[in-house]
Parts: C-alpha cells; sequence; structure tokens
C-alpha cells in the first residue's frame, strides 16, 4: 500500500519517485506522484493526466491547484501524477512508441509489472493510485490535432453506489465550470473502468486544448481547477460552499459527430471556449475543408440538428472520418 511503501504520514507534504526502468536512450524512466496528506482523516483521492501525452492542459491545473492546499486544510489524501505516460507525452502523442502489444496507456489498465513500458506504467499508476483510492480522476485534454474539449465523462452503465457516487462526483466537478455532464461508457481497460470495477467511484474529465492562446488557456485552466475545488468540496476533502448551479447531462445516444468526408484543411468556426456547450442551429457551418493541394473548398461541415456543441476542432489538417465537432441533441438539466 501507499503508505506503507513510502511512510507518507499525517501532515506530509511532497513528490516520490517511482522508477521504472532504463530506457534505449539510457536514461532512466519515472513516474512522479505529488500528494499532501491532511491532518484530518478523509477519503483518498487519486488523479492522473497526460494519460494520453499530448494532451497536457491539466499539467498547468495541477500546479496551481497543489499549490493552493496543505495539509491544515485537507481532510484525506491528495495524489497526484500529473504526466500519467511520460513515454507518450515526450514524443507529444496519444500512442507510446513501444514496439509491441497495447501502445495506448489508455487502455492498457490494469497493468502488468513485467510487461512493456506502457504496461508497466499502468500497473504502477494503478497499484498507486487506483489500489490506494477511494475516489479516482482521470485527466483528458484536447490534443495536438487540435480539438477542444470542456466536458466531464461518466459511465451510465453502473447502476449501483458506485454509480450513482460517480455521477454525484461528475455533476460536482461539472458545477466548477466545465457544466456538461456526458453518460457514455468507459473502456473496461481504462484506468476509471478498472477503478469502477473495483467499486471505487471514478470520473474521466475531458478539459482543454494544446499550444492555445494564453487567454483560452486559462479559461480551461480555471475551470479544471474549479472542478476540482468543487469535487473537493462535495467529497468533504476541504471546507467551503459546494456549487450547485445548474449543469447539462446527455447520453451517448443523444449526440451526432460531424466528420469531415474528405481530408484536407479545416477551417473552422468553433475554435473559442466560450463555443462549447453553446446552441447551435440545425444546418450551421461549423467549419470549411480546404483541399491543400488545389486550394479549393471541398467540403461544408454543418450541424445537421440543433443542439449543443460539446467538442470542436481549431483550424488545421484532419485526415478523412477523423474526428471534427459533436453536437448533443437531448439535453437534461440536473
Ligand atoms: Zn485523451
Amino acid at each position: 500500500m501507499f503508505f506503507d511503501q513510502f511512510d507518507v504520514s499525517p501532515g506530509s507534504v511532497g513528490k516520490l519517485e517511482l522508477k521504472v526502468g532504463k530506457m534505449l536512450t539510457g536514461a532512466e524512466t519515472k513516474l512522479t506522484v505529488h500528494y499532501i496528506r491532511g491532518f484530518k482523516k478523509g477519503p483518498f483521492l487519486g488523479i492522473q493526466g497526460c494519460v494520453h501525452g499530448d494532451e497536457a492542459q491539466p499539467v498547468r491545473s495541477f500546479y496551481s491547484l497543489l499549490k493552493s492546499l496543505n495539509p491544515e486544510i485537507l481532510s484525506g489524501t491528495l495524489a497526484i501524477v500529473p504526466v500519467a505516460n511520460p513515454y507518450a507525452f515526450s514524443n507529444f502523442s496519444r500512442q507510446s512508441p513501444d514496439q509491441h502489444e497495447q501502445t495506448n496507456l489508455w487502455r492498457a489498465f490494469p497493468g502488468n509489472e513485467g510487461g512493456t513500458l506502457t504496461e508497466r506504467y499502468a500497473f504502477l499508476l494503478r497499484s498507486i493510485l487506483i489500489d490506494n483510492s477511494d475516489f479516482f480522476v482521470e485527466c483528458h485534454s484536447g490534443g495536438t490535432s487540435g480539438r477542444i474539449q470542456c466536458r466531464v465523462d461518466v459511465d451510465p452503465d453502473f447502476t449501483k453506489q458506485v454509480g450513482k457516487k460517480s455521477r454525484q462526483m461528475a455533476y460536482a466537478f461539472a458545477r466548477g465550470g466545465a457544466r456538461l455532464v456526458h453518460g457514455v461508457p468507459l473502456s473496461p481497460s481504462s484506468a476509471p473502468g478498472v477503478s469502477l470495477k473495483k467499486g471505487k467511484p471514478s470520473i474521466s474529465v475531458e478539459v482543454g486544448g494544446s499550444y492555445l492562446p494564453e487567454s483560452e488557456e486559462n479559461l480551461y485552466g480555471d475551470t479544471i481547477e474549479k472542478g476540482f475545488r468543487n469535487l473537493l468540496i462535495y467529497l468533504r476533502m476541504i471546507s467551503g460552499k459546494e456549487k450547485r448551479n445548474k449543469i447539462l447531462y446527455f447520453d451517448k445516444s443523444k449526440r451526432v459527430e460531424v466528420n469531415p468526408a474528405h481530408g484536407g484543411y479545416l477551417l473552422s468556426r468553433k475554435t473559442q471556449y466560450s463555443d462549447l456547450g453553446k446552441k447551435v442551429r440545425k444546418g450551421e457551418l461549423l467549419g470549411e475543408m480546404l483541399d491543400p493541394h488545389t486550394l479549393e473548398i471541398i467540403e461544408e461541415l454543418r450541424s445537421p440538428m440543433e443542439g449543443t456543441l460539446f467538442y470542436s476542432r481549431c483550424s488545421g489538417p484532419v485526415e478523412i472520418g477523423n474526428k471534427g465537432f459533436a453536437i448533443a441533441s437531448k439535453i437534461e438539466i440536473k
């Protein structure tokens, strides 16, 4: 167990470096766990980011969140691994450059102690974060392919206590500012999927994008930090008044994607934080595909229905059928 292994006593703050092994470059690879254990008793909340190595938005929010907390004000333990897949992170990629097996850490859980590097990361993350946790959060954001996102995913197929608690976690996080909650099955080989199977309430946060202007970065960064703050209040890990404002819930059956039928350079009309969670009209132009060779507009991407835009894509190259925009058609207000 976490505490037995590392002797993290009540009132301690710090970081642990977990060595994984030596890589082909000759360098050691390791996972860094940041922790705060409050003087007062409370739950263990495990958090991991950058499971997909190109989704770095949460890193700056973890930095400001940890700076704002200390053992005097925290009940229980917060443990964060900001970069869950350093191998993919250094490659700015969703995939690790392993030569065999599962190279997407997102699907490599529960992991294997003696497996590939990706599987070893999964094993350590599961042992350190999930096995010790009472509650678990995985953070994603839009990657280098230019998508922007602002929602919380929760698995609707878990209906008993663990499902109910997970939904409450998702609502608490979303009330911090993300506002949208998407009911969508989480892969059983993902960290939240494994955590749910073990009976631990879990959510997947999808907030942010990559290499955005600072004004936009700050909006997503604040949304993540405020989401965690409201979640910590809900879990009674910090004191404060829990935000109870209205949020929007939709499930997988009530969404459509608008993806290009041709590869090209997307000229997007929906590139702002403020576009997410906003209404789009039926037939509204979301973007145009410019053929980068002939320099002609070859496709218009329009919303097939009236609904709420819940992810989008900034301008740039997009391959055939890759994800462009997504619209939720029926939304419940919670
Ligand atoms: Zn991701």
